[in-house]
């Protein structure tokens, strides 16, 4: 992502061009007593940010778009891989006692539970191991896979995916997190590759905050 304040001379740029547009970048640069070539970052930025529009041969011309239009469109656009985490994983074997151990060593809200073939086949939360913790079974010997939740209940994603769609899902879902996966390229099954959860979402507000366009 690029860090983008307008600054005087470019809220002087986005003015000719609201004026006179289209108008080269040429007419911009005499109106402002400057060289096309001091102008050209500042053309370059405005148009990246989606306040300008260029045209070969006609020139540039204001989109007519506020700020709060250019943020709205900018996070529609972020993609998952943006802001992804490596995923935690654990094979179906493990015990409870095993998957409670690697959440605490790794920190995480979540475990993706994959089968010898390396293929997700379930999810625990920090709930389900609480919940399996509670009862009379005895979590040294219990496998993991006895308690996830499994496919094909798991919801996932991919890193093409749009991260607000995520956030939907997760609020409609009410879960914290998903697996972020790619399709197994030898056999029928899915790849863990990473893993959003609502911490990913809160930083990529916090980086759009930073990011503001002004
Ligand atoms: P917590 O246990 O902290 O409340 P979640 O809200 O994420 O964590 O999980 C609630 C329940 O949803 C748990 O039973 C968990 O196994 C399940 N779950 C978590 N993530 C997913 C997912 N991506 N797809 C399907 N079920 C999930």
């Amino acid at each position: 992502m690029y860090k983008i304040e307008l600054n005087k001379r470019q809220q002087k740029i986005v003015e000719i061009v609201k004026d006179h547009g289209p108008i080269t970048g040429e007419h911009i640069a005499d109106q402002l007593d400057l060289t096309r070539a001091t102008l050209r970052p500042d053309l370059a930025i405005l148009t990246m940010a989606g306040y300008l529009d260029a045209r070969p041969r006609v020139g540039y011309f204001y989109t007519g778009k506020t700020g709060s239009q250019l943020l709205t469109e900018k996070i529609k656009k972020i993609k998952v891989a943006e802001f992804t985490s490596m995923p935690v994983v654990v094979q179906e074997s493990s015990t409870v006692y095993e998957a409670i151990c690697t959440m605490f060593l790794e920190d995480v809200g979540a475990l993706y539970i994959i089968n010898k073939n390396g293929h997700l086949v379930g999810v625990v939360s920090r709930k389900d191991l609480l919940r399996a913790s509670m009862g009379k079974q005895e979590i040294n010997t219990i496998p993991i896979n006895i308690i996830m939740t499994r496919m094909p209940n798991i919801t996932y994603c991919y890193k093409d995916d749009f991260l607000l769609d995520i956030a939907h899902i997760l609020i409609d879902k009410q879960i914290d997190g998903l697996p972020v996966v790619k399709k197994s390229q030898n056999e029928n099954g899915l790849e863990v590759v990473g893993r959003i959860t609502k911490t990913n979402i809160t930083k990529a507000l916090v980086e759009l905050a930073h990011d503001e366009i002004l």
